[in-house]
């Protein structure tokens, strides 16, 4: 299992994916369709959401959460298997 945290109030300048979400998208090839929440099904209000892993602090991921889910101060267990796509854009989509 993930544990997340999420880092609220900072958010980075649309990356050449257009948002976040497609950010994620583009590097899971496979679209979002639920909230990376362990318990959440919320299919609405999706946007890829900044996170750190509890047991990895320094670096930065992306994640597809709900409207709730992405404001939440609480550690967020994620479902089995998510990828963390990097929010570095040298790492993944280069710009
Ligand atoms: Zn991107
Ligand atoms: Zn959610």
């Amino acid at each position: 299992m993930t544990q997340i945290k999420n880092i609220n109030g900072i958010t980075k300048d649309n990356c050449s994916c257009g948002d976040w979400l497609n950010h994620w998208n583009n590097f899971t090839h496979k679209p979002a369709v639920f909230c990376a929440e362990i318990r959440c099904t919320q299919m609405f209000g999706l946007a890829g959401a900044f996170v750190q892993e509890i047991m990895d602090d320094t670096n930065w991921y992306v994640v597809p959460l709900c409207e709730k889910h992405q404001v939440a101060t609480e550690e967020l267990t994620l479902i089995n298997n998510i990828t963390l796509v990097s929010s570095e854009r040298e790492e993944t989509c280069g710009e």
